[in-house]
C-alpha cells in the first residue's frame, strides 16, 4: 500500500484509492474531506471471520470464501423464465458451481479470471450431485491490491449502504486505508468535559470499532453491533445529539440576545379584563400557558413559544390573550391559518371575543380582492386594524404592518419555513407563537424544536361529551351506512365522511371523495348530501361550509380538508373510509372535528378491504385512547419521525446513528450537557482549551439542514 499521510481535514483526493471519477460520486454524497467519509457508518456487518477453503465447505452451512471465476456463463432453461449465469468457483482446493438467476450484469461485473469473495449455503444439486451454491452474495476484489483482502475477509466486516454507484467493497477498502494511515489519532470533537462527565470511549477507537468490529458484543449475532446500547456505538449517537442540541441552545441564545425594551403596557387588571370577556372560565392549563406567554413579554427578548395542545383544548383563547395584550399597548398582530375554512371560522370567532374590547379585526384571504384588497392593506399598513386573521394571503409581499409585534401560527406544521419566516419577517423581531394540535411527545418536541419555548395544553375544557370509536369491519360496510348513520340524520344532527382520495384513483381499492359523494347522493336522495376537496376555489369551499354550518347539508362528504379546526357543534358523526391510509395522529385530528357541542359524537372507521392485520390493529389503539399525546406516541413508534412529522416539516436532520424515538434518554442527557455547556462561565472557561469556531463548523458540517429546520427567524 501506498504509504499515505492523511490528516482529517485531507480533502478526499489526497486518498490514493479515490481518483477524479470517484471523488466527483463522493462529493455528490456531500463528503469532501476524510473526516466527512468516516462518518458514513456501515448499516450492517457481516460475520467472515471463518472464511474457508473450497475444499472445507459443507452442504447446508452456510459459509463465504475468495475464489477466481471460471467458466462465467449465460444460460437459458425452457422451464425457468429467467435466464441464469453459471460459474465454477475455485480456489486451488477445490471447484464449487455458483448459479444466480436474472442477475445478468454478473457476466459483466465478474469477468473470466476475477477474484471475488462468495457468501451462500453450499447443497449438492439433484441434477449432478456436484456441491453448489445458489445466488450467493457476492463481492468483487481488487487482485492487485493483496492486503487489502483483510479489510473483506477474515474478519467482521461492514456493509455499506451503495452510493453513486460506489459499493460496499469501495467504501470498506477507502474507509479501512483512511483508518490505518490515522493509526493512534488523538482527537475528539466533543469537549473534555463532556466526554468524562458521560462516560464517553474515546472518539478514534470508537470510530474504528464502529467500521471494523474486532468483536461481536452478543455472539453469533453480528446485529448487536447495531444495538444502541453497543458503546462505540452510543458514544456516537449521545455525540450526534449533543451536536444537535448545543446548535439548538446556541441558535436559541442568538435569537435572544437581541434585546429590545419590553414596551407592552401590562396592568394589574389585563387578566381580569381579558376574562370578564369570556363566555367561559379557563381552564387551569389556559392560565399557566397565558402566565407564560405574560413572563416571555415582559422580558427584553422576544418570544418564541410553542403551544402543543391536542384537538379542543382551547389553543385560540389562549392566543387572543398575546393578542390582547399586544393591541392594549398599541401594537398589530398577525394569525395565520392553514386553510380559508379556518382562517373564516378564527376571524369570525376573535371578532366576536375581541370586538367588544375594541380591537379592530380584518381578514386577509385569496378570496379579499380588488378595492376591498387594497382598503384592507392601507388600513394594516395605516395601523387602524389590530389584527389581521388570514391564511398563507399574509405572506405577500405587498402587505406591510404599521408595527406588527405578536404573530400567531395556527397549526404550524401545515406551514413550510420559509413562510413562517415570511410573515414573522413583517415585524420587527416580534413576538411569534406557534401552535400545533399534533401532539409531539414532550422529549421529541424539545429537541424538534429546541430553538422554542414549550407550552402543553394537557386539560380539556369541562363538560366535553365524549366520542365513542368504533371500527367497523369492511363487510358490513353496506348495513352500516343505514344502521349507523341514517339515524344521525334523521335525529337532525350532521355527520362528515372522509375520504383518503379526491378522485378514482389507479386503484378501485381506494375509495374517493368524488364518486362517494354521487353514490350517497343516489343512495338518499331524501338527504342533502354536501362534497368539500381541497380543489374546490376558496368562494366555492366557504359556501360548501357556510350551508354544512347552518344545516342545509346533512352529509358532508370531504378529504382531509377538514382535518384541521373545524368546529361545527352540530355534527356529530363522522366516517372514515379506507382508515388504514392515513396516520393515527391525522385520525386523531378528525376525531377532534366531532363532539364539540352538547351531543356526544360517534367516530367510524371503515378499512379498506385489503388493509393488513397489522394495520387493523394499529386503528385498534384508537378506539382505546382517546389522548392525543398517547396516540401519537403509538404512531411514533410505528412510523418513526420523518414521517410522523410529515414532508412539510421538511429538513428534518438525518441521523447517521441516532433514532430521536428510541434514543430519547441520551437525548434528554444531551440536551441537559449542551445547556450546562452553553453557560457562559463554561463556554469562557472551555474557549483556552479548544476553539469555539472549530466545534461550530464542525457542526454545522454535520448538520447542513439544521438552519433551514430551525422554526422560526
Ligand atoms: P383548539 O385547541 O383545538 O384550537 P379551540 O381553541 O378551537 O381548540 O377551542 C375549542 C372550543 O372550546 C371552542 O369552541 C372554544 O370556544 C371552547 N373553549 C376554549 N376554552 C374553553 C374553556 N376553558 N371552557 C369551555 N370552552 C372552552
Ligand atoms: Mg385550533
Amino acid at each position: 500500500m501506498d504509504k499515505v499521510a492523511l490528516s482529517l481535514v485531507s480533502p478526499l483526493s489526497a486518498v490514493p484509492e479515490i481518483g477524479p471519477k470517484r471523488l466527483e460520486k463522493l462529493s455528490g454524497m456531500g463528503f469532501r474531506t476524510v473526516l466527512d467519509l468516516l462518518y458514513y457508518f456501515p448499516f450492517r456487518y457481516e460475520d467472515r471471520r471463518a472464511a474457508k477453503r473450497i475444499s472445507q465447505l459443507v452442504p447446508g452451512i452456510p459459509a463465504g470464501f475468495v475464489a477466481k471465476v471460471r467458466n462465467i456463463r449465460k444460460k437459458e432453461i425452457r422451464s425457468v423464465r429467467v435466464p441464469l449465469v453459471e460459474a465454477d468457483l475455485e480456489d486451488g482446493t477445490g471447484t464449487i458451481r455458483a448459479v444466480w438467476f436474472g442477475q445478468e450484469y454478473l457476466l459483466k461485473t465478474l469477468p473470466q479470471d476475477s477474484v471475488a469473495f462468495f457468501f451462500g449455503k453450499p447443497e449438492i444439486s439433484d441434477f449432478d450431485g456436484r456441491l453448489s451454491l445458489r445466488s450467493p452474495v457476492t463481492e468483487k476484489m481488487d487482485p492487485e491490491r493483496k492486503s487489502q483482502k483483510s479489510f473483506h475477509i477474515n474478519r467482521i466486516v461492514p456493509v455499506y449502504h451503495e452510493g453513486q454507484g460506489l459499493g460496499t467493497a469501495f467504501f470498506r477498502k477507502t474507509i479501512g486505508t483512511i483508518l490505518a494511515s490515522l493509526w493512534g489519532l488523538d482527537f475528539d470533537p466533543v469537549p473534555a468535559q463532556i466526554v468524562s462527565l458521560s462516560g464517553l470511549p474515546a472518539w478514534f477507537p470508537s470510530m474504528v470499532e464502529l467500521h471494523f468490529p474486532k468483536d461481536l458484543p452478543s455472539p453469533d449475532n453480528p446485529d448487536s453491533l447495531l444495538d444502541p446500547r453497543y458503546s462505540p456505538r452510543r458514544r456516537f449517537i449521545f455525540e450526534e445529539l449533543f451536536f444537535l442540541e448545543f446548535l439548538m441552545g446556541h441558535k436559541k441564545k442568538e435569537i435572544q440576545s437581541v434585546v429590545r425594551p419590553s414596551d407592552y403596557q401590562i396592568s394589574e387588571d389585563s387578566l381580569g379584563r381579558f376574562q370578564s370577556i369570556l363566555p367561559f372560565s379557563l381552564t387551569s392549563a389556559q392560565t399557566r400557558v397565558m402566565g407564560e406567554i405574560l413572563s416571555d413579554l415582559s422580558r427584553p427578548v422576544p418570544m418564541n413559544r410553542l403551544l402543543l395542545g391536542d384537538v379542543g383544548s382551547g389553543k385560540t383563547v389562549v392566543a387572543a390573550w398575546g393578542i390582547f395584550l399586544a393591541a392594549q399597548s398599541g401594537f398589530q398582530s398577525a394569525f395565520m391559518a392553514p386553510t380559508e375554512i379556518l382562517a373564516l371560522q378564527h376571524h369570525s370567532s376573535l371578532s366576536a371575543l375581541l370586538g367588544p374590547l375594541g380591537i379592530r379585526v380584518a381578514l386577509m384571504t385569496q378570496a379579499v380582492r380588488g378595492g376591498e384588497r387594497r382598503k384592507l392593506m392601507e388600513s394594516v399598513y395605516h395601523g387602524t386594524v389590530d389584527l389581521v386573521v388570514g391564511t398563507h394571503a399574509l405572506i405577500q409581499e405587498a402587505l406591510s404592518f404599521r408595527s406588527l409585534r405578536f404573530v400567531v401560527v395556527d397549526e404550524q406544521h401545515k406551514f413550510g419555513v420559509e413562510q413562517r419566516r415570511s410573515l414573522i419577517q413583517k415585524g420587527d423581531v416580534p413576538d411569534v407563537l406557534v401552535m400545533t394540535a399534533t401532539p409531539i411527545p414532550r422529549s421529541l418536541a424539545l429537541s424538534y424544536f429546541g430553538d422554542l419555548d414549550l407550552s402543553v395544553l394537557d386539560e380539556r375544557p369541562p363538560g366535553r361529551k365524549p366520542v365513542t370509536t368504533t371500527i367497523v369491519p369492511f363487510h358490513s360496510s353496506e348495513r352500516f351506512w343505514d344502521d349507523c348513520i341514517r339515524p344521525v340524520i334523521e335525529r337532525g344532527e350532521q355527520a362528515f365522511v372522509v375520504y383518503p382520495l379526491i378522485e378514482e384513483g389507479e386503484t378501485s381499492e381506494i375509495r374517493d371523495a368524488n364518486s362517494m359523494h354521487a353514490a350517497l347522493s343516489e343512495k338518499w336522495p331524501e338527504f342533502r348530501v354536501g362534497l368539500l376537496t381541497g380543489r374546490m376555489n376558496s368562494e366555492e369551499k366557504e359556501a360548501v361550509m357556510q350551508s354544512f354550518k347552518e344545516g342545509k347539508t346533512d352529509l358532508l362528504v370531504a378529504t382531509t380538508v377538514i382535518e384541521v379546526g373545524v368546529d361545527i357543534p352540530n355534527a356529530t358523526a363522522m366516517v372514515v373510509e379506507n382508515a388504514e391510509r392515513f396516520g393515527l395522529a391525522q385520525l386523531h385530528q378528525l376525531r377532534g372535528r366531532i363532539g364539540r357541542g352538547d351531543l356526544s359524537g360517534s367516530f367510524f372507521l371503515i378499512p379498506g378491504r385489503s388493509a393488513s392485520p397489522d394495520a387493523l390493529e394499529r386503528l385498534e389503539i384508537l378506539v382505546h385512547c382517546e389522548d392525543g399525546f398517547l396516540v401519537s406516541e403509538e404512531d411514533l413508534k410505528t412510523r418513526g419521525p420523518g414521517e410522523f412529522l410529515g414532508t412539510r416539516q421538511s429538513g428534518l436532520p438525518t441521523f447517521r446513528v441516532a433514532n430521536l424515538v428510541r434514543d430519547q434518554d441520551l437525548l434528554i442527557e444531551a440536551r441537559k450537557r449542551a445547556s450546562d455547556f452553553l453557560e457562559p462561565q463554561l463556554a469562557e472557561h472551555v474557549s483556552h482549551t479548544w476553539e469555539w469556531t472549530t466545534l461550530m463548523n464542525f457542526i454545522r458540517n454535520r448538520f447542513p439542514e439544521v438552519e433551514e429546520w430551525l422554526l422560526v427567524r
